[in-house]
């Protein structure tokens, strides 16, 4: 069973203590002491080694010297000192780097003893070479954490975990996040998170509400099926509060993961075997295409893939935006077949939209900024491209906004103009939740439709594909006005 240990770095005992209760009604099974930290805050160490008997949880005690990337710049003779007194304060587990433990052995008497490696700039090298090291010194458990290039690393770290004897494997950063969140699949002995507003004692710790609420960390297994999305930047993105709910709503054996990835190919070659299901965004939406036993036709003839499923062993890539945009599309103006509608923007999101609301039947017209795009997409797709400057005098029954403009700047619009009376306007954009164009439409009299809906129904059309079910769409739309402080 993988534990959850909060770091803790306080100097002042009170507030570990205080730290301690917090992280036990997070959730935590440990808690680890970074006497280093503690220290360098200026802490005492008497002082703090009381009050190890007053924790919440049981504490591994960490001493961390600056040569590992800890605060400790003193002797080993005094950190073996400071260590004896733990262990005889009452502390759980001592944490030793291997380095230092293989160059003078010691072991504490009461406490049990976790020997450690940490690559602060990589992904370390001869890892499973240090795990048996670390047996061999007798070690009760074998810690790795490293830093990952990119997420295809992540793999090596998986492996660590190999059934004889226990490991905490994780990886560092942001690339790493993924090991620990999936702790619980991997079968790593600890994972370290952070309580929600802390900073947390190495890059990339998530916190203990993503790790126990969003990814059910306790319900995880060996057996738990793998999801995730690829993009880079990922941190932003609400696919994991959206399909990690999902699955808990449905009570499924699964969880979501967010990869930052660069190297998409990379990537998929390395860790594609043990993911069940992907969502891909931007900048990958063009790589993977390669690596599919087959594309639905959607997918094929946009050119972008944003889903990967597996149907009868077989890899399967979807464009859902596509979907999406399509039911977006009906639901503010109603069957689309013969219906007038113009397109802003002939980016990734513009390139779905008029192929999907072609596909529906509709006279699509395209505009875009840069001219010679809309015109090149149009000629592509069989639609009208119109310049930018005379959109105007445009008429539409619906407009659809792809481009990026109110994206973050809540007074921008790409429609300065008047609304034909009736018409239905779509916004793909849903940071602001309502932009200046929703504003101004709905101000007019138009039916409008928001960014936050595709997004919805895009993971919905994900969700289906994946499990055969429905997703909760009224639950996770909420997740999101939530987070996004609608
Ligand atoms: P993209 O490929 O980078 O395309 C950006 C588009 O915005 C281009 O057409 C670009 O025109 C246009 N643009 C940017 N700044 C502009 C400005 N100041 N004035 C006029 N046009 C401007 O991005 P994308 O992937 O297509 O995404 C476009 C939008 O769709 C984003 O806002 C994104 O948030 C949204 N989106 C939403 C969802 C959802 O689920 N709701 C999903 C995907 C995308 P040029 O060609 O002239 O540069």
């Amino acid at each position: 069973m993988t534990q959850v240990v909060v770091p803790l770095s306080n100097p002042e005992p009170r507030f570990l203590i205080a730290g301690s209760e917090h992280a036990k009604a997070a959730g935590a099974d440990l808690v680890e002491v970074r006497l280093d930290l503690c220290l360098a805050e200026g802490g005492s160490a008497a002082g703090i080694l009381a009050c190890l008997p007053s924790l919440a949880l049981p504490a591994i005690v960490t001493l961390r010297h600056c040569r590992e990337h800890g605060s400790w710049d003193g002797s080993e003779d005094e950190r073996l000192a400071l260590y004896a007194q733990a262990d005889a304060a009452g502390a759980a587990w001592i944490d030793r780097e291997l380095v230092f433990h293989a160059a003078r052995p010691w072991r504490p008497k009461r406490a049990r003893l976790i020997l450690s490696y940490h690559d602060f700039s990589g992904p370390g090298a001869a890892l499973v070479d240090k795990i048996m090291a670390m047996r061999a010194c007798h070690a009760d458990l074998a810690k790795v954490a490293v830093t990952p290039h990119d997420a295809a690393d992540l793999d090596g770290v998986r492996r660590l975990v190999d059934g004889d004897g226990p490991v905490a494997a994780m990886a560092m950063g942001e690339h790493g996040l993924p090991s620990r969140l999936l702790a619980g699949v991997w079968g790593s002995a600890l994972v370290f998170a952070r309580l929600p507003g802390d900073a947390g004692s190495a890059p990339g710790q998530p916190t203990t509400d993503d790790l126990l609420g969003m990814c059910r960390l306790r319900a995880q297994t060996p057996a738990t099926a793998v999801y995730g999305v690829i993009g880079s930047p990922i941190a932003h993105s609400l696919s994991p509060l959206v399909h990690n709910l999902a699955f808990a709503h449905h009570h499924l054996d699964a969880v979501y993961a967010p990869f930052r990835v660069e190297d998409a190919p990379a990537f998929w070659d390395a860790c594609g075997s043990w993911i069940r299901g992907l969502s891909i965004t931007i900048p990958h939406k063009h790589a993977l295409q390669g690596r599919m036993d087959d594309l639905e036709p959607l997918c094929d003839l946009v050119g972008a893939m944003n889903t990967i499923y597996r149907r009868d062993d077989r890899l399967t890539g979807a464009n859902t935006d596509a979907d999406a945009i399509r039911r977006c599309g009906e639901r503010a103006i109603g069957e689309l077949n013969d219906r007038r509608v113009l397109v802003l923007g002939a980016g990734g999101a513009g390139r779905a939209a008029v192929f999907a609301l072609k596909a529906a039947g509709a006279q699509v017209a395209l505009a875009n900024r840069t001219t010679a795009r809309a015109e090149e997409l149009a000629r592509e797709v069989g639609c009208r491209a119109v310049p930018w400057q005379s959109l105007a005098s445009e008429p539409f029954e619906l407009l659809v906004n792809m481009t990026a403009v109110g994206l973050k700047a809540p007074t921008d619009t790409p429609w300065p103009h008047l609304f034909p009376s009736g018409s239905g306007v779509f916004d793909s954009v849903y940071n602001p939740l309502e932009t200046r164009l929703i504003r101004d439409a709905a101000a007019a009299g138009c039916r409008t439709v928001l960014g936050l809906d595709m997004f919805i129904d895009q993971a919905c059309a994900q969700f289906r594909r994946w499990t055969g079910l429905e997703a909760p769409a009224e639950l996770m739309r909420a997740a999101c006005l939530k987070r996004l402080g609608g």
